[in-house]
């Protein structure tokens, strides 16, 4: 049987947006994150993130630096009890300057790509998923595979235009949206 999971964007959605964080130091969860996705934990969805990080074609960082990154990121989530099913990221860019990463690639935003490999493993229906983000390159990575997008802005007139379900101003909100729409 194929389930519904819930993708969330990284930077600006769970975390503080850096530009090409590279210092694991430097990762800051935003308020609200831990208990929603605690909540999220608790009822049994599948929660996934889904990151661009071109910063790696780009030469800022590593992929050896943005393991330890995440790992900080799954210990600050831990001590807010929550926990994180998947990480994907797409390194690459088609202008990166590290040759190997230079790559139109079929996962990068809004491309589908990471969202079909965690379909694959957690057998999730995406026509039935939803994802979190802060951009509208968010929403049309899932609106793509037919799911919903919440829009997280802090501003109301940011939403005008935007082809989100739902604008929430921040990750709790978005989550009450999905329960509600869920109607679990
Ligand atoms: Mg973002
Ligand atoms: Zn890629």
């Amino acid at each position: 049987m194929l389930r519904r999971g819930i993708f969330l964007d990284r930077d600006g959605t769970i975390i503080k947006d850096k530009v090409y964080l590279s210092d694991p130091g430097g990762v800051e969860i935003l308020s609200g994150v831990g208990d929603a996705i605690g909540f999220l934990n608790s009822i049994g969805l599948p929660v996934i993130v889904v990151t661009n990080q071109s910063g790696i074609a780009r030469g800022y960082l590593s992929e050896e630096r943005l393991a330890m990154i995440h790992e900080r990121l799954r210990y600050l989530l831990k001590r807010q009890g929550a926990r994180l099913d998947a990480i994907y990221y797409c390194p690459h860019h088609p202008e990166g300057i590290l040759p190997e990463y230079r790559l139109d690639c079929p996962c990068r935003k809004p491309a589908s790509g990471m969202l079909k490999k965690a379909a694959e493993r957690f057998s999730l229906k995406l026509e039935e998923c939803y994802m979190v983000g802060d951009k509208d390159i968010d929403m049309e990575t899932i609106h793509r595979v037919g799911g919903k997008g919440i829009l997280l802005s802090d501003s109301t007139d940011l939403g005008v235009g935007s082809r989100a379900e739902y604008i929430a101003k921040d990750l709790e909100d978005a989550v009450g949206w999905i329960v509600r729409d869920l109607q679990i």
